[in-house]
This record gives C-alpha cells, structure tokens and sequence, in this order.
C-alpha cells in the first residue's frame, strides 16, 4: 500500500467526515419537579437543538405545576382540597393521568395507588428523625386509601375525591408523565434523537452517536455505582428504589413507597426497573412492581406485553424478566 494513502474508500470516508462535522449534540441539566432533570438532543442544526431542549423544559415545568400536590395552587391541589366536597374539572392533560393511574391500579390489584397520600403523609421521611406512626394512626389514615374513592367524569372532564380525608399524589407516575411530554415536544421540532432523564426515570428516542443510549441502573446499596447498564432505542426506563427517600429507625428502613393495603412503607424489594414503551407506564409499574415484591411483582410483568423488569429483592437477589434475559449475552 502506499505511504500516506488512507485505507478504505476515499468516497465512504469523505462521507463520514461530513456527517461527522454536521452532528451537534446538546445537554441540559437542572432541576425539575423535585428532582434532576437532563435532556441531551442530537441532530444537524443547533438553533433547532436550542430550540427542543427549551421546548422540552418548558413542557416538565408546566406539567410540573399542573401535578403538584405541594404548593398553594394547581389543579391537583384543588381536587384534593375539594375532597369530599364538590367534583373539580381538571385540564386535559391531568385528566389523562389520572385516568392512567386508575387503570394501573386496577392492574396491579392495588398496588399502585395514588390516594396513597392520606397514609404517605404519616411517613416523614423528608424530616431529621420521624417518629414512626402508631398502628391506630395507620388504620384511621386507611380508611381514606383507595383508588375507588377518585371518581373521574369522562364527560365533564372533573374529578371527585369521595372522603374528606382523601389526597392524591402523583410522585410515581407524573415525572413519566413529564418525560413522555417533554420528548414528544422535541420530536415536533423535528428532533429524533433524544433523551429526557428525570432522576431514574428515563425516556429515549433514537440512538446516541449511532448506537443505542446506554442507561445505568444505579446499584440500590452502593451510591454513585451501577449495577446494570440497558442499551435502549425508543424505550423508556423507570427505576424506583427504597434507597432514595427513606429513614432508618432501630434498625429497619422505611422508604417512601408506600403499600396502599397496609399503610405501611413496602419492603420486598431494594429496587424495582421497568422498561416500557412509555415513561408514565414504566413510571407507574415499578412503583406497583416495588410494593408487589419480587414474586408478584414479576408475574404481573410477564403478563404485560412489551414490559420488562429488573428487580433487586429485599435480599439482594436479582431476578429478570424473560425478555431481558433473552437479550443478555
Ligand atoms: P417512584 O419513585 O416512581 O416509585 O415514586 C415514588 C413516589 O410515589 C413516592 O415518593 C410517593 O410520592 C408516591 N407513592 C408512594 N407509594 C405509592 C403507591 N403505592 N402508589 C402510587 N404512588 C405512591
Ligand atoms: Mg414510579
């Protein structure tokens, strides 16, 4: 061969070398309904990459305002304000999830529950050093748990919670929810290459410099490792875990999700991921998949057509769905 001729075909690599120049990529890290968010974007023009990622924050953040259940207003705020009193109509969007949500606790027999909140607040994790709650205040908070309780009206587009008592929260299905949004507005702007990261709960579109995006699943009991990296394309991946909001009291762990059927913290599992071809899917099923524990937990996700899971038990054992292990190599 000779001297200083590059292999391979001279038109191939000038191809390349263009496609090489034109690839932009753009990231965005912040913060956004209580947690991080980053978005990254690839394409061949810029402004339009400025554009999306403005685009997809602006849609978590209004999003984020609609499904608050901890600031003075929004529409979530006053269906829980109204409890027990009077129907309230809700945007479209909010209509939507709660109609999801419903329909997620129906499959999960319970599990997943968004009138969780009346016994979630008994458990103050966010606190120094809670007090574990007494037994009596557990009950009394049950009687306002369950999802029957949240009556949604197709027609008027209103929602109802029966019971004074009754508060809904939407922690584990709202930032999926956002996700989802948020990548649909960049694929209007005509970028198809994208991911949106919600601390754990993550959607992507495309690939990442040609290749599918690679998402680390955080190890449940060693901070900052990963125990497991998924290759995904058009796939969205949801982690929940005991490890993120919890405390420790004689010696027994309270996390932040809670079993609607107990009013108790859950703890079958260490941690719960689910991929789906939705982020407020995946968002929901771990949560429902982390309070099912690890064997029911996973029968429900073998009944689900195109869901996978990986789940981290109380003991550490690690079980994984029939399709993800068809994937391994
Ligand atoms: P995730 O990280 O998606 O599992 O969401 C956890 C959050 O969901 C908690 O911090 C609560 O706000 C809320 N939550 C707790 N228990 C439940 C439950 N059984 N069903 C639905 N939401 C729950
Ligand atoms: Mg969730």
């Amino acid at each position: 061969m000779d001297q200083g001729q590059p292999e391979g075909n001279p038109v191939e690599i000038a191809v390349l070398v263009l496609a090489l120049a034109q690839a932009e990529s753009r990231i965005w890290k912040g913060e956004a309904m209580g947690s991080s968010l980053k978005i990254q974007a690839s394409g061949t023009d810029g402004a339009t990459l400025e554009r999306a990622l403005e685009a997809a924050r602006e849609e978590v953040a209004r999003l984020d305002r609609m499904m608050t259940d901890w600031k003075d207003s929004g529409p979530l705020m006053e269906i829980n304000r109204q409890a027990g009193t009077r129907p309230v109509e809700v945007p479209r969007d909010l209509f939507f999830i709660l109609k999801r949500s419903l329909q997620v606790s129906e499959l999960s027999d319970g599990a997943f529950d968004i009138t969780y909140a009346a016994a979630g607040r008994l458990w103050r994790w966010w606190e120094k050093n809670p007090p574990v709650p007494s037994p009596e205040e557990v009950r009394a908070a049950l009687a306002n748990v369950g999802w029957r309780h949240l009556r949604l009206d197709e027609a008027r587009g209103t929602a109802y919670l029966d019971r004074p008592g009754c508060r809904i929260g939407l922690g584990a299905i709202g930032p999926g929810y956002a996700g989802d949004l948020a990548l649909r507005k960049m694929k209007e702007l005509g970028v198809h290459d994208a991911l949106v990261n919600l601390s754990g709960d993550v959607v992507a579109a495309g690939t990442h410099d040609g290749r599918p995006w690679e998402i680390s699943i955080r190890h449940p009991r060693r901070p900052g490792e990963a125990f497991a990296v998924l290759p995904v394309s058009n796939l969205a991946v949801s982690t929940s875990g005991d490890y993120e909001r919890f405390f420790i009291k004689d010696g027994k762990r309270y996390g932040h999700i809670i079993d609607p059927r107990t009013g108790y913290p859950a703890d079958g599992c260490q941690s719960v991921t689910v991929t789906a071809p939705s982020l407020a899917f995946a968002d929901a099923l771990a949560t429902a998949v982390l309070v099912l524990g690890p064997v029911k937990g996973m029968e429900l996700v073998e009944r689900l057509e195109s869901v996978e899971a990986l789940i981290v038990a109380a003991d550490g054992t690690v079980s994984a769905s029939s399709g993800l292990k068809r994937r391994s190599p």
